[in-house]
């Protein structure tokens, strides 16, 4: 801290607000008058339960208190003033008679800061309470200052925490995506060493068996790298749209036909009336979004059903894609949008992924001004709503 920000100039000094409690009208005049002249806002107090009033209302910045006051005396008066929030920071020079040691003590022992003694030496009155003026000043100063640089510390400590924790999403993401990489590519290399020695005495249907098992393998391979590139277009905001007039029934035919051979031991029910209409959006986008919580229900639901239901309102039209699934909890429920964000997340984890489908989906759905949303209960299942516009605003 420099000079500077401390520096305690007169000017500060001379000014501030002092409150004077006396029950003695001639003690009061006295000291008015010549605090006033010496710059100071003074306010006056007859007694112990007005002065707690003032010093609450008012926030005086230094306190000049009798002790020997009818009703309630200095003593409980310091004491109920130090023992509230708004008025405990006030110093307190308590106003004794001279040879009151007892006093001056008991005056230190509840809080106040300095004494001044009766009859008053104008010269004494005004250095003491300008030194303490000058104290309380700085302490706030310095209050300030503690206060920012705890402000600043949390801050800090809360950037190096999201920053901790995006570099763990992304180790983690690293460790999925090398697994995810590593699972088709074994397929695929192992099936093509095994064609390769056996396919000369394999029937033909036999090798278009091993064939297809390749081709999914490599099919799982280009959607992962496809996520991948789409998830870094979005974060360098490189996303175009491609709006055209689509036909709503159409387009939910087309996924049902992409969606069926990975549905598993899962049933699928599509409540969409074919007369649904049109829509004026992307198509490549909104095949994406809708594939993506499609394989996502197939892929957390064991012999379950699943269910893609599609309604037009006035202005929107609204896909629901539910399914009888494992469920998320409700402390997952907002993380699993963020980019690399799984449930589970661990080495040893039943599913596959890499935690970027449902960001790429909400990237989408804001770009195509809608949203996306869930509700989902444990072991129960999950209902993923897409909201979109029919006509987008340009
Ligand atoms: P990925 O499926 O590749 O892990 P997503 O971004 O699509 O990535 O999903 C993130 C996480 O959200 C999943 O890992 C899973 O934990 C949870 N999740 C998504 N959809 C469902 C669902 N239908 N049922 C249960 N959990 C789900």
């Amino acid at each position: 801290m420099n000079a500077a920000t401390l520096a305690p100039s007169d000017e500060i000094a001379s000014k501030g607000t002092l409150l004077i409690v006396d029950d003695t009208p001639a003690n009061v005049s006295v000291l008015f008058n010549f605090l006033n002249t010496e710059g100071f806002k003074v306010l006056v107090a007859k007694d112990g339960k007005s002065a707690i009033q003032r010093a609450e209302y008012a926030s005086p910045d230094l306190i000049l208190l009798d002790v020997m006051m009818p009703g309630m005396d200095g003593f409980e008066v310091c004491e109920k003033l130090k023992s509230q929030r708004e008025t405990r920071e006030i110093p307190i020079i308590f106003m004794t008679a001279l040879a009151d040691t007892l006093d001056k003590v008991k005056g230190f022992s509840l809080g106040a800061v300095d004494y001044v003694t009766k009859p008053f030496q104008h010269e004494e009155v005004l250095a003491r309470v300008n030194t303490h003026l000058k104290f309380r000043r700085l302490q706030q100063q310095l209050q300030a200052h503690a206060q920012e640089l705890e402000k600043r510390n949390r801050e800090n400590e809360q950037a190096r925490a999201a920053a901790e924790s995006a570099n763990r999403a992304k180790s983690v993401f690293l460790a999925n995506m090398s697994h995810e990489l590593r699972t088709p590519l074994n397929a695929i290399i192992g099936y093509t060493d095994l064609l390769r020695e056996d396919a000369p005495e394999m029937q033909p249907n036999e090798i278009v068996d091993d064939l297809e098992k390749i081709q999914t393998a490599a099919k799982q391979l280009l959607t992962l790298i496809s996520d991948v590139l789409d998830i870094a277009k979005i974060e360098a905001e490189k996303t175009e749209l491609r709006l055209v007039e689509l036909d709503v029934g159409h387009l939910v035919e087309e996924m049902i036909t992409v969606i069926k051979p990975t549905l598993g031991s899962n049933q699928l029910e599509v409540n969409c009336d074919p007369n649904c209409g049109k829509l004026y959006s992307d198509p490549v986008k909104l095949q994406q979004i809708l594939l993506n919580l499609l394989s996502n229900a197939a892929k957390f639901t064991r012999e379950g059903k699943i269910t893609l239901s599609v309604e037009r309102t006035e202005t929107l039209i609204i896909f629901t894609v539910s399914d009888t699934g494992i469920g998320i909890a409700p402390e997952h429920l907002e993380m699993i949008f963020k980019p690399f964000s799984q449930v589970d997340s661990s080495s040893t984890r039943q599913y596959g992924g890499t935690g970027l489908g449902l960001s790429i989906c909400r990237h989408y759905c804001t770009i195509l001004q809608g949203e996306v949303s869930v509700e989902s209960q444990l072991h129960q299942g999950s209902v993923f709503t897409v909201r979109l516009p029919l006509y987008l605003h340009p």
